[in-house]
């Protein structure tokens, strides 16, 4: 049986912070904030993962509390997903994300995005979506205060 989750996350923008969405580094005057290394893209699907399989979020699984997360690269927490998945003789069907962001562009980065987050998870690149928006200048994303991520996955689960 199929089965589906989905994921949400947000970090905000400041200063003298690194910007990494889906593993690649983007030259921005602005970076994420956060306690790992804040690739909000990538948490967002760690989280839809573990929400296809039933598990617990990726804030719990790891605590922003624990200084092991700290400066994390995020992969760490996406390669968690998938073992996950497997311990329990399942496979990623395909994994599907958009990016909320009024700047920088987005676009460009794509493909090695989408490379990482295969590479990750073991995936062939054509089962993973990307894709990239501005919020059309509204709320948080739209004064760039933040990035907004969401992504679905769809996970087979033999006999569950
Ligand atoms: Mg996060």
């Amino acid at each position: 049986m199929v089965h589906v989750g989905i994921g949400y996350d947000v970090h905000p923008l400041v200063e003298g912070r690194r910007l990494v969405l889906g593993g690649v580094e983007i030259p921005h005057a602005l970076g994420l904030l956060g306690h790992s290394d804040a690739d909000v893209l990538m948490h967002a699907i760690t989280d839809a993962i573990l929400g296809a399989i039933g598990e617990v979020d990726i804030g719990h699984l790891f605590p922003n509390t624990d200084p092991a997360w700290k400066d994390a690269p995020s992969r760490v927490f996406l390669e968690e997903a998938a073992r996950r998945v497997k311990a329990r003789g399942g496979r990623i069907v395909n994994i599907d994300a958009s990016l909320a962001a009024e700047r920088p562009k987005i676009f460009p980065h794509l493909e090695p995005m989408k490379r990482n987050l295969a590479e990750a998870l073991g995936l062939d690149v054509r089962k993973v979506g990307v894709k990239a928006t501005t919020n059309e200048r509204l709320g948080f994303v739209g004064r760039e205060e933040g990035i907004a991520a969401m992504a679905v996955a769809a996970v087979d689960l033999p006999g569950e």
